[in-house]
């Protein structure tokens, strides 16, 4: 398998780094990756990764399709009311943000398109970005989406969009700085930029250590905290304009961290440990298991 060092922090340009953790694979290949630390400023970067043309097999147990439409059964209703939830939630920010009941929305990493299909319900022009085939068949044939490849973002013209949105993706990309560059080029001067990232600052990464859920390697590359994020995105021309809570990620990374430990009841104690993170985050954002960031463009940069 090819892999890939990084050797530049792509934060800080720093290129001294110690071991930070060690984890485990747990939802598809159970081999261990090191994660380290960048020694300036903190950054957790997943050592060793495969590269592009080889990460495919450690999505294949991605459960995404096998989410089908069925809401037949209580844990298909909770998760089925928890992303009804999540999307109105995602739209909300996004109206209150653009200032905008409607507008032109890019997806980035759009997945099976419920996201897209929920905008575009609500009067949204929707265009979304995906890499995984199946994925984008989905999308088209059960939530009448149509999504493009991920090379699709560079087709986009100049300053098409008035929002573009990436749920969780931007810890899962080999070249996140390159991304970023392309999303500046396509967002409107008056646009808003929203990036949903796990928080490895969390009460429940701190709590779970190297068996918290969201560590996710080697599917998650980069382990974000708030200030990295913010520091990112400036350096390329952006603002931190706001911060949103994803209260629900503390329960659902709880509960599966307490799945990868094997304890026993799993679902409880992750609903207690869950409970704790998110009283935690309620006093402090910077805290929460998964935070929504808002950026918008530099007028000066380019
Ligand atoms: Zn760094």
């Amino acid at each position: 398998m090819a892999t890939v060092n990084i050797n530049t922090c792509p934060v800080c340009s720093g290129k001294n780094f110690t071991d930070f953790l060690v984890c485990t694979d747990y939802f598809v290949s159970g081999e261990k990756f090191q994660i380290k630390k960048c020694t300036s400023c903190g950054f957790k970067i997943t050592d060793k990764i495969p590269d592009e043309d080889s990460i495919g097999p450690y999505y294949q147990a991605e459960e995404y399709i096998s989410h089908s439409n069925t809401s037949e059964g209580i844990v298909n209703r909770i998760y089925h009311f928890a992303r009804e939830f999540m999307l109105g939630q995602k739209r909300k920010v996004v109206v209150k943000n653009c200032h905008k009941k409607t507008g032109n929305l890019l997806d980035v990493g759009a997945g099976t398109g419920f996201f897209a299909a929920h905008m575009k319900q609500h009067g949204w022009d929707v265009s979304g970005t995906e890499k995984s085939e199946d994925a984008r068949n989905f999308a088209e044939k059960e939530m009448k989406v149509k999504l493009v490849p991920a090379e699709g973002i560079f087709e986009f013209e100049n300053n098409t969009f008035d929002a573009i949105t990436l749920w969780h993706v931007m810890e899962h990309f080999h070249n996140p700085v390159q991304y970023i560059h392309e999303i500046k080029r396509i967002l409107d001067a008056e646009g808003k930029l929203f990036i949903a990232l796990p928080n490895h600052n969390s009460y429940d990464a701190g709590h779970y250590k190297q068996t918290w859920a969201a560590f996710d390697v080697p599917r998650h590359i980069w382990h974000f905290a708030p200030a990295h994020v913010k520091q990112i995105f400036e350096n390329n021309g952006f603002s931190l304009t706001k911060k949103y809570r994803m209260p629900l990620d503390s329960f659902y990374i709880s509960m599966m961290s307490e799945k990868y430990k094997k304890s026993k009841p799993a679902f409880l104690k992750g609903l207690f440990f869950g409970a704790v993170s998110w009283v935690v985050s309620i006093c402090n954002k910077d805290r929460c298991s998964s935070v929504i960031y808002v950026f918008k463009k530099n007028q000066s940069s380019r």
